[in-house]
């Protein structure tokens, strides 16, 4: 009975620790997808463990990425590179997850790549660089 108690309390512990990490993961990513790099907020963040946890992973956190709850559920129990191969080629008779993924990944980088050109073209961004100069 005791022994029941503190596994919950355990895996408790463990969900408030995976938000922390999932929330600092979703801050370094720019608030978006690692995978097909759409927007995400606080609540429509999922964690992705890179290495599955039934492959070992844990939930430690260089184990847990910020990613979209279509991301997650398609990536599965694949690895990082797996997943990543997946979504950037063209999908031909894959099952239709990986195809919206791709879709997703492709217009979300050319928004990306439009965003920074207009930056670019009123001097907030650094081409060269590739990063964001501050407004004077
Ligand atoms: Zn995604």
């Amino acid at each position: 009975m005791s022994k029941r108690k503190h596994k919950s309390s355990s895996k408790k512990l463990d969900r408030a620790f995976i938000r922390v990490y999932r929330e600092n993961a979703l801050r370094e990513q720019d608030f978006k997808c690692v995978y097909c790099y759409e927007r995400l907020n606080y609540r429509t963040v999922t964690a992705d463990h890179i290495k599955a946890k039934s492959k070992g992973g844990n939930n430690g956190e260089d184990n847990i990425d910020a990613v979209c709850s279509p991301c997650n559920k398609a990536k599965g129990s694949m690895t990082k590179s797996q997943y990543g191969v997946m979504i950037s080629v063209q999908p031909r008779c894959l099952p239709i997850e990986y195809t919206l993924a791709w879709i997703r990944r492709r217009l979300n980088l050319q928004i990306l790549r439009a965003e920074r050109n207009i930056l670019a073209s009123v001097g907030r961004y650094d081409k060269r660089k590739k990063h964001l100069t501050k407004s004077k």
